[in-house]
Order: structure tokens, then C-alpha cells, then sequence
């Protein structure tokens, strides 16, 4: 009998690869390619999973091998899965008594709580190993009964990440899994020293993965039943395949290639999106940016983000931190993508702009705020859409400028009131604007069930659905939008049934909210649309409405 080995998925966030559910990180699929390579038969279980029971522990007593994968780099809020603190690291460790234990990924970097926090890198008790590096790399180094340490090789990878493909049918959200792809590791803005609180750099200067291994990897993940791409584990997709410098003009032709390769490899996707996108890249080589867009938004699926880490608004801070871009850069690349990607396909804009800012920044003053919220108001102004403002304050990493350079916790209330301010003035304006009411968003899985459900569309920085309706996890409907929250819209599901619909939903069709709940409530059934308009009059939802 082969000897068994199980992946602990505590799950990972970088700067460039996310690896919380439904998302599934490169270096899962690796490590299991790496493990099956070494003659293991290969299971896979989440934190969450030996969470909700810990009697699981059981099983990975029984293991030969236990390799957890974990660590977060950049503070995140999480729908789907909560990444393993430090502590229940340490238990792990110490509670799990049979097998060998391994540790890789950034949890390597160091780790903290939460974003404000430094992170503190010290030896993780209980394992037997730290694997250094690429982990995949390490553990067959470490099985070959050398050092647990290596550095990336996309030749030893990419067939890997065929072999351990298999592995996505065990996790728990399996159909519904995002299937992390890697085109590049390293940021050429390192060459400049990065931005201060980034870990990639850490990785060195980019090397990019080839066409042939990422077209071969999703095949190979989409032979077993994946679905959901996401080109997002590279710091700046339209940098792929490009050439030096700190600031390489994109390759349109490269970009074609590699997203018509992925959908030749994957034919019935059903998603396939991109992330981080440096706005300094459109900024500065404006034309072959263009053309870079469309070359994917020609392949990709719609609903699309291009996550621009915009970091702040305020030169000073730039200059402190050696940030990418500056503000009128950022302006014209949300512009760019606007133009680019603004037009509507299944409802929802092709690509839109997202935008980071880090907070605590070495040179942060009051003012860096005003700037801030100033630079929002420019892009509402302009009538530019921006699907998402996500405001982060820093986590200092060892070995970044940041980690003894920044301004933590003195503008804690400014920060607040900055967080508020986008909240209230530029994120319910943009809701409004890209998910009008009416807006039938497709495939909005469930995720949390209760009076009030949750579910989200598998995609890059989906927006949160609030569904007033016991629904059950992992319902697949169309939704309809009736109601914007700050972070969220309020939708139904599709035909809305109005015969049938609870009483709790009613209050939510456009024309109807408590006054006229128990008039529609009394005239129930209605024969159809006619005999619903007396009482409610019509709406931009009638269409969508069933009787
Ligand atoms: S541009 Fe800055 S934030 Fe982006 S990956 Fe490079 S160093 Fe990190």
C-alpha cells in the first residue's frame, strides 16, 4: 500500500495569489503533484474542515505525511473560509503526533493577527520541517532527504500542477472551486528596491511561466470538472512575458496567446478573470495597454477586475514608500479600463478598475486622508465606474522598508472616518452605478444560508448578494438586483416568483417596501402581470417576475 500523505490547506493571501475558498492557491496543486511524484496516495483537508471537526485530527494521526500550507501577507475580510491563526498552527503541531509534519508558503515571511500589526517571523514549533521557498521545490527536496528548501523552477512545477490537478476534487466547495493560476512570480518594480510593505519582491525579478505549462495546467484541471480561472497569481497581468525594466510596455500579442490558450484548454468555462494590474504599466505605455485589454477582455468572462494598488493619493507618501504610480497615472489607467472595458455584457461591465489603498505608510499625515477622499471624489465626478475600494491598513513584513518605517496607529480615528467617507460616499454611489436595480446578475452561488442568505458569482472581487430568503448553500440562481447596501446589493432570486414569494421578500420588489406588502400579500395569487400593476405598479423587475 502507497504511503499517504494530507494536505492542510490553511490557506494563503499575498500582494499576488489568493488561496481562500472558493479559491484554490497554485501551491496546493504543486504540492500535491510533488507528493503523488514521490509514490503517496494524496488527501486533502481545509482548516475549516478539521475546525467544524476536530476529531479529523484522527486522520492525520494515521497520515504518513502531513504538509499545511499557509500564510497571509496582506490583511483580508473572507466569505469563504478563515485562514489558521499562528495559535491553531502551534496546536496542530503540537496535536498531531503520527506523521512527519511540514510547513510551507508565505506563513515562512511571518506572521500577524491582522493589518496594523507587524509581523512577527519565528520558528513554528511542533513541525518538523520548515519547507523554505517554493514549497513544492522544498518537499521534494526534503523527500530526496536533502535541505527542505528551493527556489522556483517552473520545470520541476509545471508538470506537478498537472499531476496534482486531481486534488481540487476533494475540496469541500468542489464544483464550485476558483482554480488560482500562476503566469509569473516577482515583480520588476523590485528592481527599484518594490513598495515598501510588499512581500513580493521578496521573490526577485520576474520569471514568467510558460503558455504551453499554464494552457497544459488548465486542461488538465478542467478534465477534472474545474470551471472557474483566475489568472491572478502575478503582480501585474499585462507585465506577462514582457521585457526589462522597471516599468516592460506590455506584449497584446503574448496576452492573446496565453488567454486563447487557456479557453482552447478549457472550452465550457464558465469564468475566467484576471487581478492585480500595475496602473503604472497603462499609465505610461497607454497604446499597447489598450490593445492589451482587449485581447483579454476578447477571451475572458465578463464582470471582470483589473485590482490597481493604488496604495495613496498623496505624493509624499509615494515618494516615502517608492510606490508604483502616481495620481494622475492611476486616473488616467481608471479612465483606460473604463473605456476599454465599461461595456456591458451578461449584465455586468466587461472589466472595471479596482483600487487598493494601504494605510500607516511611512510620511502619512492628516492630509494624506484629504488627498485621498479628494482623488475618490475626481472619479466619481468624472462619471468613472470602480467596482471596488478596498482600504487596508499596513502589516509590516520583516525585511520590508515598512517593517521599521511607518506611521501605524497615529491617525487610527482618521482612518476610520477615511474608511466611513468611502463607504457612504463613493462606494454606494459606485454600486449604484455599475449594479443599476433591475441588473439580473448570473450564477450567484449561495454561501451562507439563514433568514437572510449570502451568496456571491464565482469570480475576482465578486460583489456580496444578500438574498432574503432561506436558500440552500451552494443554490445556483440568477438574482436580480432591488436594493444597494454599502458593500453589498440586496437581490431575488430569478423568475421571481410572486406567489409564492415569503412575505419577508415582498417588502423588497422596486414600488412595493412595507407600506404595500400586505395589499400585494391579500391579492395573492395574481394572474399576471396586469393584475400585479394595479396593486404595485410596474417596476424594471417586472420582466423578470413569474406568476
Ligand atoms: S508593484 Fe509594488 S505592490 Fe505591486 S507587486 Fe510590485 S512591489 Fe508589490
Amino acid at each position: 500500500m502507497s504511503p499517504v500523505a494530507v494536505i492542510l490547506d490553511g490557506y494563503v493571501d499575498e500582494p499576488a495569489c489568493l488561496g481562500v475558498p472558493p479559491y484554490v492557491s497554485p501551491y496546493i496543486r504543486t504540492v500535491a503533484g510533488a507528493l503523488i511524484a514521490h509514490g503517496y496516495t494524496v488527501q486533502y483537508l481545509t482548516i475549516d474542515q478539521l475546525r467544524l471537526a476536530p476529531m479529523r485530527t484522527v486522520e492525520l494521526n494515521r497520515a504518513d505525511l502531513l504538509v499545511m500550507i499557509s500564510g497571509v501577507t496582506v490583511p483580508g475580510k473572507y466569505l469563504g473560509g478563515t485562514p489558521a491563526t499562528l495559535t491553531e498552527i502551534q496546536q496542530i503541531g503540537h496535536m498531531v503526533r503520527g506523521p512527519k509534519k511540514l510547513i510551507g508558503g508565505p506563513i515562512g515571511f511571518g506572521y500577524a493577527a491582522e493589518g496594523g500589526q507587524k509581523a512577527i517571523r519565528q520558528v513554528i514549533s511542533g513541525f518538523d520541517a520548515l519547507l523554505t521557498g517554493e514549497p513544492a521545490i522544498a518537499l521534494d527536496n526534503y523527500l530526496g532527504g536533502n535541505v527542505p528548501a528551493g527556489a522556483l523552477d517552473y520545470t520541476l512545477t509545471d508538470p506537478w500542477s498537472i499531476s496534482g490537478s486531481v486534488i481540487i476534487t476533494q475540496h469541500p466547495d468542489y464544483p464550485y472551486v476558483m482554480c488560482e493560476l500562476e503566469t509569473a512570480r516577482g515583480c520588476s518594480h523590485g528592481a527599484s528596491g518594490g513598495c515598501s510593505f510588499c512581500t513580493e519582491p521578496f521573490y526577485g525579478q520576474p520569471r514568467y511561466r510558460s503558455i504551453e505549462g499554464i494552457a497544459a495546467e488548465v486542461a488538465a484541471l478542467y478534465t477534472h470538472g474545474a470551471r472557474h480561472f483566475r489568472v491572478g497569481r502575478q503582480p501585474d497581468i499585462l507585465a506577462y512575458g514582457a521585457g526589462a525594466g522597471e516599468y516592460p510596455a506590455p506584449r497584446p500579442d503574448l496576452l492573446d496567446k496565453l488567454f486563447s490558450s487557456i479557453r482552447t484548454s478549457a472550452p465550457e468555462l464558465k469564468t475566467l478573470h484576471i487581478d492585480n494590474t500595475n496602473p503604472a504599466t497603462i499609465a505610461r505605455h497607454e497604446e499597447k495597454s489598450r490593445e492589451a485589454l482587449r485581447a483579454i477582455i476578447r477571451h475572458h468572462t465578463s464582470g471582470d477586475v483589473a485590482a490597481f494598488g493604488m496604495e495613496t493619493a498623496d505624493p509624499s507618501v509615494i515618494a516615502a514608500n517608492n510606490l508604483k504610480a502616481q495620481p494622475d497615472e492611476v486616473f488616467r489607467a481608471i479612465e483606460i479600463v473604463n473605456e476599454e472595458g465599461g461595456m456591458r455584457r451578461d449584465n455586468v461591465p466587461e472589466l472595471l478598475p479596482g483600487l487598493n489603498f494601504v494605510c500607516g505608510l511611512a510620511g502619512e499625515t492628516e492630509k494624506t486622508y484629504e488627498l485621498n477622499e479628494q482623488f475618490l471624489v475626481r472619479v466619481r465626478e468624472a462619471g468613472l465606474s470602480v467596482r471596488r475600494v478596498n482600504i487596508r491598513q499596513v502589516m509590516p513584513f520583516e525585511g520590508t522598508p515598512a517593517y521599521t518605517n511607518n506611521t501605524l496607529g497615529r491617525h487610527e480615528q482618521r482612518f476610520r472616518t477615511f474608511k466611513e467617507f468611502v463607504r457612504t460616499k463613493i462606494d454606494l454611489p459606485m454600486l449604484q452605478r455599475v449594479f443599476p436595480i433591475g441588473t439580473v446578475l448570473r450564477d450567484v452561488r449561495v454561501e451562507v444560508t439563514g433568514d437572510l442568505s449570502f451568496g456571491r458569482q464565482l469570480g475576482s472581487y465578486p460583489i456580496l448578494v444578500g438574498l432574503p430568503l432561506q436558500l440552500l448553500r451552494n443554490t445556483i440562481t440568477d438574482a436580480v438586483v432591488v436594493d444597494w447596501g454599502m458593500r453589498s446589493i440586496t437581490a431575488l432570486p430569478v423568475p421571481v416568483k410572486i406567489n409564492t414569494l415569503p412575505a419577508s421578500a415582498i417588502r423588497w420588489l422596486p414600488g412595493v417596501g412595507k407600506k404595500k406588502v400586505a395589499a400585494v400579500i391579500a391579492k395573492r395569487p395574481f394572474a399576471g402581470i396586469e393584475a400585479y400593476r394595479k396593486v404595485a405598479g410596474s417596476s424594471v423587475i417586472d420582466s423578470v417576475m413569474k406568476y
